[in-house]
Formats: C-alpha cells, structure tokens, sequence
C-alpha cells in the first residue's frame, strides 16, 4: 500500500501534515541496508543503537502538534533527524537535541544536504532543554520517559502544545499532550507508543 495512503487510513487526516510526509524523503535517513523498507511503516534500526520512529507516529504526533508557520519548535532526540525534517516544514525554526554526537553530526550533514535549512541540531541533553533560546510554541520528545521532565515544561510557552511519549522502558508507553494556557497546563493521554528511552546526560560514547 502507498505511504501516504498508510497514513490516511490510519486517520492522519491534516493536509499540511499528510504534504509534509511526502516531501521529506524518509529513504534518506534510514541506513543503506533499510531503503527498500523505507517507506513501510514501521520503525527502523539507526546508529548508536536507537531507532527512526515509525511514520504513522511521526504523522500523528505531527498532527497532534497543530503546527502554525510562525512556531519555534523543539525536539528532544533527533535520531536520523527525519522527525525535525517533517517539523520543519510545518514551523518557522526548529532547534532538535541529540546525546550521541555521532547522531547529532550525522543527522546535521543530513539534513543541511537535503536542504532542510531552519533546522538546527545541538549536541547535548536534551533533558536540560535550552532555557537561554526559551519559550518554545511547540516541544516534541521523541524518545520515552518515566515521568513528564518539569524542566522541559517550563520551557513551553503559554500557549504551547508539548507532546511526549511517557511511561515505562519494557512496558506499555502513551502519547501524553500537555496543552499550557493562562489558568494552567491541560494533560491527555494518546495512543499507546514504543519509544527507546530518553536517557540522562550526553552520550559518553560516540
Ligand atoms: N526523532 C528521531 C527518533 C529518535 S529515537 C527520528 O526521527 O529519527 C530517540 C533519540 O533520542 C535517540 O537518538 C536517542 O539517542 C535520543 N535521546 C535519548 N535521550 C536523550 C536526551 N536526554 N537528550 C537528547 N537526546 C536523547
């Protein structure tokens, strides 16, 4: 079945998000040995033993997102740096940190070549976000954590839509949307998810 069909009868329904899943060329961020199942959807092996999300998931957290031209994004766990090429054409700027200096390097030549030119990869925890370049309308978390990082929250503007995948490594784990306004911070749980894990610290490894 096409990809984009995948996606429609899978209920991504957004016209902006279903052109964007088509211009970014997903066989160019997955590993060599993978192209033929590029545009499957399903995740795939990258470096550094992480993973290229799913593109379903990549579309509906997009979708869930409700990107405005004029938003700054940030994302937390680059990985191939497809998921930021989908923002980035949906977002004004998009600022993606990654832990694995390999990633991040790989993913910045990558996405610079293809052209993708208001992205910005940062080498780093991403945990720690980045308050001197705070608030941020939009924040994406692409790897799954235990508990929602109140320090990335508070990195959100008001406002501000931040998605993340929260729950246990080996359990079941759900797309948690908070929504940020004057009066407070709105929480509903999504779809149920596989992330790899959002980990401490800047990769020791390369
Ligand atoms: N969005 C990616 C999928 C990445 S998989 C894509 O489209 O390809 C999750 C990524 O999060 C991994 O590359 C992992 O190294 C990274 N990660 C995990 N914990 C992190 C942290 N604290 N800071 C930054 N990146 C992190």
């Amino acid at each position: 079945m096409g990809f984009l069909l995948t996606l429609r009868r899978r209920g991504i329904s957004d016209r902006a998000v279903l052109r964007a899943m088509d211009e970014v060329p997903r066989a160019q961020f997955v590993e060599a040995d993978f192209t033929d199942s590029a545009y499957a959807d399903h995740a795939l092996p990258i470096a550094c033993g992480q993973t290229i999300s799913q593109p379903y998931v990549v579309a509906y957290m997009t979708e869930q997102l409700a990107l405005r031209p004029h938003h700054r994004v940030l994302e937390i766990g680059t990985g191939s740096g497809y998921q930021a090429a989908v923002l980035s054409r949906l977002a004004r700027e998009v600022v993606s940190i990654e832990r694995y200096r390999t990633l991040a390097d790989a993913a910045a030549k990558r996405l610079s070549a293809l052209g993708y030119a208001n992205v910005e990869v940062v080498a780093g925890d991403g945990l720690e976000g980045l308050p001197a370049r705070a608030p941020f309308d939009r924040i994406i978390v692409t790897a799954a954590a235990p508990s929602v990082p109140e320090v990335l929250v508070a990195q959100l503007g008001e406002g501000g839509i931040m998605l993340l995948p929260v729950g246990p490594q080996d359990g079941t784990q759900h797309i948690i949307k908070l929504t940020k306004s004057q009066t407070g911070l709105k929480r509903d749980e999504l779809i149920a998810v596989r992330f790899v894990p959002l980990l401490p610290g800047q990769a020791r490894e390369l």
